[in-house]
């Protein structure tokens, strides 16, 4: 048998098992072996009857008689009686009547199961018992529960998996093997097997470690030679002009914070190079990324070269071109908009300034990576919210320059430092940690459902000094993926209740682009005092004037998610304020008082992570394709050994041919986590 052989193929699996397999994810003989235990219960420790006590208990016993019979109203029941040197025990199974059969008099089994109070009295029902045997899989041992499906339980995993161990315990190796003897790791072929069917609590922890290693370190490989790829490229360096650089910080209505400062520095530092630049800028909504983007620009336009900025949408796009216009345009830098609602003609006349080299700077949405425009020589390549775009978009804009750019990323969610080294790790990363001066922090306070009346005579109050405010709405159920259900709901109990006396804005997915623009434009305007939105209000968007936002269904966002939303509030000098009210009174705190307690999005990341994994915090697209299933991210010795040991395959040069398995998985890795 090989890896790549269907399940099918395994002895035990018919057509009916391969299709619950299937539904698992398992088809191949790989897939299966990859299949890994969800948890474990330990019934390693036999005992004998006399010492049993409440809780998991195994036992080792000779089957004395088995009875079974049919009960009230259809329940069946099988009973045997069972023994030990130490005394003997009835045990019950409830509508198992296969066991009676199962079951041999005078044979040796091993029995585990839970001591617990049935009723009336101590006992064990339905326990797991087999034969004697030196490889029981069910009892008598640290015992995985897999992820199961209708119709495929644990115990019948456990078999198939069981049938493929003289497959496993041959598996090659699949890291290179300085790597296994420098970090001490378990063999795979080992850890594969013990983490179905450990022989100890030592061992599965030993094999855990090995997996999880193994997966930080095929991340961690792919993103180092992503990097080393990018540099070994050439691309046109950009003088850095000191003079036109502090020329336009004296334009500035305000002093660059130290953090715009060390940052700006960085990118030019890096524009100066030989090398393409691949640089992440990080900073909260409102930290004024803008800026240090204008101030590359700025310096690759008097270099007569071209920049592209590609925003997630036209209200973002629109925003940032009007932005980025107003700082660059006194400096004599010609930019265009190129978005899909500016209609063909004016497209086609924008994209001429941009072929002719006219304009320096084109600000658009992904229009930008159609066939039109064609750049005189693209050489910046910034990217806002990347993880908002695939990675063929980012290759397609890419492709527009005549050689590698430079690019610059720019996100509002923060990265946990574990995140950043793995995944991201080809990445420079500059962080704005620090808000323009005269920002308030959001005072964030966890609502009761049961006291709407004063919440909202809070926003009223909000309102009544000329504020605006956001009431934003989570997906109702499944049938609701762009929340128009919930905003609908939310948008006539507001218009015909509490709020009746105002203005009211609605915006969710499934309004067209140019729908959604106006909507976002009437706010802006302050022809609504409040709008209900899903969470397409743009993280970027710029509305300074609303102060508070109102959070429906708090408990349902992630940690990070939901300091990005109260960020749409954190644009002005005014006291901004953030509500979080749960669906009910009845919802865990413990969380939303989390993001109550704390204004730092990077703290709220590492919550985040720890609590529901990378996918969420960075593009569900990444989750499954990076497939960390052991790995915890919150392990930072681990992330820090891994890493190492991939620096140095890539010092080493190290063929990874010879390694079919890694190889094949770093090809794919790259692909996704390449940002270049
Ligand atoms: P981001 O893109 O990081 O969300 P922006 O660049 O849009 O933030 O900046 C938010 C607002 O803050 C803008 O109106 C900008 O003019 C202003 N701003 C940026 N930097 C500063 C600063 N150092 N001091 C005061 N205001 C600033
Ligand atoms: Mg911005």
């Amino acid at each position: 048998m090989e890896l790549d052989t269907s399940v099918q193929f395994i002895k035990g699996v018919g057509e009916r098992v391969a299709a619950l397999l299937a539904k698992l994810g398992v088809e191949t003989v790989e897939d299966l072996i990859y299949h890994f235990p969800r948890r474990y219960d330990d019934y390693s420790k036999i005992v004998k009857i006399i010492e049993i006590k409440p809780g998991p208990v195994t036992l080792s016993v000779r089957v004395e008689s088995v009875h079974a019979r049919y009960a009230r109203r259809g329940l069946h029941i099988t009973e045997a009686l069972v023994k030990d040197d130490s005394g003997q025990l009835k045990v019950v199974w409830f509508n198992q009547p296969y066991r009676a059969d199962a079951l041999k008099k005078n044979k040796d089994y091993f029995l585990s199961g839970e001591f617990a109070f049935q009723g009336q009295k101590y006992g064990i029902v339905n326990p797991s018992m087999e034969l004697v045997s030196a490889f029981p899989k069910n009892t008598a041992r640290i015992v995985p529960i897999y992820p199961e499906t209708k119709g495929l339980k644990s115990h019948q995993i456990r078999k198939l998996i069981g049938v493929l161990t003289p497959l496993i315990k041959n598996l090659p190796e699949s890291l290179p093997d300085f790597v296994v003897k420098d970090d001490k790791l378990m063999a795979r072929a080992d850890a594969l097997f013990n983490l179905h069917f450990p022989e100890s609590a030592e061992a599965l922890e030993r094999a855990r470690e090995r997996l999880g290693f193994e997966e930080l370190y095929e991340v961690t490989l792919a993103s180092l030679l992503n990097k080393q790829a990018v540099q070994s490229q050439s691309v046109t360096p950009i003088k850095f002009e000191a003079k036109l650089a502090k020329d336009f910080v004296k334009s500035l209505p305000y002093q660059l914070t130290d953090a715009q400062r060390v940052a700006a520095w960085a990118i030019v530092q890096d524009l100066e190079k030989h090398q393409p630049m691949n640089r992440l800028l990080e900073g909260d909504v409102g930290s004024g990324k803008s800026v240090v983007a204008a101030m590359a620009i700025l310096q690759t336009a008097k270099a007569g070269l071209q920049t592209a900025y590609m925003a997630p949408t036209e209200i973002l796009a629109r925003q940032q071109f009007e932005e980025l216009s107003k700082m660059l345009e006194p400096f004599g830098i010609k930019a265009e908009l190129f978005i899909g609602a500016l209609g063909a003609a004016a497209r086609n006349k924008a994209a001429n300034n941009i072929e002719s080299g006219q304009a320096q700077l084109v600000v658009g949405t992904h229009a930008l990576i159609e066939k039109h425009p064609v750049f005189a020589n693209l050489t910046l390549v910034i990217i806002d919210e990347q993880h908002r775009f695939g990675v063929n978009q980012r290759e397609k804009l890419m492709g527009k320059a005549k050689s590698v750019p430079h690019v610059l990323t720019l996100t509002a969610t923060p990265i946990p430092r574990s995140l950043a080294l793995t995944v991201f790790g080809e990445l420079d990363i500059s962080i704005l940690n620090q808000l323009p001066p005269g920002r308030k922090p959001v005072i964030t306070e966890v609502a009761n459902p049961a006291s709407r009346a004063q919440l909202y005579a809070k926003i009223e109050a909000q309102l009544k000094l000329g504020r605006q405010g956001y009431v934003i709405c989570p997906l109702v159920d499944d049938s609701d993926v762009l929340g128009v259900k919930s905003v609908n709901e939310e948008f006539k109990r507001l218009n015909t209740g509490a709020f009746k006396h105002r203005k009211i804005g609605l915006l969710h997915g499934q309004l067209k682009s140019s729908e959604k623009e106006q909507v976002m434009k009437r706010f802006v305007g302050r022809e609504f005092d409040l709008l209900v939105a899903t969470t397409v209000v743009e993280v970027g968007v710029n509305v300074p004037n609303a102060t508070v936002i109102l959070i429906e269904g708090a408990e349902r966002f992630g940690l990070a998610q939901l300091h990005q939303l109260r960020g749409r509030v954190r644009r002005s000098s005014f006291q901004p304020y953030c509500f979080l009210m749960p669906s009910t009174g009845d919802v865990p705190l413990k969380r939303l008082q989390a993001v109550a307690a704390t204004d730092d999005g990077f703290k709220l990341a590492e919550m985040d992570l720890k609590m529901r994994g990378p996918g969420e915090i960075y593009g569900a697209r990444q989750h499954g394709e990076l497939d960390l299933r052991l790995a915890r991210l919150s392990d930072t010795k681990l992330i820090a050994r891994a890493r190492s040991a991939a620096a140095e395959t890539v010092q080493r040069g190290v063929d990874l041919l010879q390694y079919p398995r890694l190889s094949a998985r770093i090809a794919n890795l790259r692909k996704i986590t390449n940002l270049n």
